[in-house]
């Protein structure tokens, strides 16, 4: 599959007529709705299929896995966000890699890619791809949020992440794959047996914190390369489309605040605005007290208010204080 032509670092947003109705019942199709069924399916599941353990386990397995993705995979190994002794980098690996999002290093190739080229010819995966007509960005979006994983055409690891090919850790971790993906799904089905001392509790937790967690992982990750690149605002500078979704934001650990992120890549911090919330980042601020992390690359203030599209927007920024007039 190429990429169009139409797809260049000229497309900006106020060309486009994205706010009509068609790409609302696209979103609703790929995301709410299946997300809505599992709501639905809730109180009838309640007291016998699904219980406060299940509950329980879901979250605590999403915020583990979520983790692994949003503060390993992406904002260290990817982006160097801060630097990490071994027993904690293997650590993350080994979280990120229970996500189920494939190997670290194909990951971080993917993803780098993506910044490189970002919503232009290159991008693995630009909601952009085949167009800005309504129809095309409705094919881009599922394309964006899971039909370019189907595509055989892949990011080289040794051109875009030589780093972490050469860590022989990583390797390892890599080599445990398979023994981690099925950890990841029959670990929370042990602990709801465990705990519940059944064999409904192991298959319950199974159901809904080994395969229905990991699913909803899979698609807030996802929605970070679809509904980030097309919805939402643009506060900052940067090249390509990418945009901030605030109701992302707390089930993505503050990923969501994407415009952010493509305008400042290594921030440790993505959500820089006061008010915004960005649990990875609370996270990472523990990480770094417990001495777990060090040299984190936290948003320069001064920074983050020159790469602002709109300047008065300065006192939203975390942190700044503006110059005082000493002329007056
Ligand atoms: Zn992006
Ligand atoms: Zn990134």
């Amino acid at each position: 599959m190429t990429a169009t032509p139409e797809l260049t670092s000229t497309t900006r947003p106020e060309e486009l007529q994205l706010q009509g109705v068609g790409m609302r019942v696209t979103i609703g199709v790929f995301i709410v709705i299946p997300l809505l069924a599992v709501v639905a399916a809730i109180p009838v599941a309640w007291g016998g299929w699904l219980s406060w353990v299940d509950v329980l386990l879901l979250v605590g397995f999403y915020a583990l896995t979520a983790i692994g993705i949003t503060i390993g995979y992406h904002r260290y190994f990817t982006h160097g966000s801060f630097k990490a002794g071994r027993a904690t980098k293997i650590a993350l690996a080994i979280t990120g890699s229970m996500a189920l999002q494939g190997s670290i290093r194909q990951w971080v190739a993917d993803h780098r890619k993506h910044h490189k080229y970002s919503d232009e010819v290159g991008d693995p995966h630009s909601p952009w791809r085949f167009g800005t007509t309504p129809r095309a960005v409705a094919k881009g979006l599922y394309y964006a949020h899971v039909g370019w994983l189907f595509d055989e055409q892949q990011s080289t690891i040794e051109k875009w992440a030589p780093d972490i090919k050469a860590d022989k850790d990583l390797e390892a971790v890599s080599r445990w794959f398979p023994a981690i993906v099925a950890a990841s799904l029959l670990l929370p089905a042990v602990l709801g047996g465990l705990i519940t001392w059944s064999w409904v509790g192991a298959l319950t937790a199974f159901f809904w914190a080994g395969l229905l967690r990991i699913a909803l992982v899979h698609h807030i990750t996802w929605s970070i390369n679809s509904i980030c690149h097309v919805f939402g605002k643009r506060p900052f500078n940067s090249r390509d489309m990418s945009s901030n979704v605030w109701w992302l934001s707390v089930p993505s650990l503050g990923e969501s605040w994407h415009n952010l992120h493509h305008a400042e890549p290594t921030a440790a911090r993505h959500g820089v605005f006061k008010g915004q919330i960005d649990p990875s980042a609370v996270i990472i601020r523990g990480m770094e007290r417990a001495r777990l992390v060090h040299d984190v690359r936290w948003p320069k203030p001064e920074r983050i208010v020159g790469k602002l599209v709109d300047p008065s927007m300065a006192h939203r920024v975390r942190g700044y204080r503006a110059p005082v007039d000493t002329a007056s």
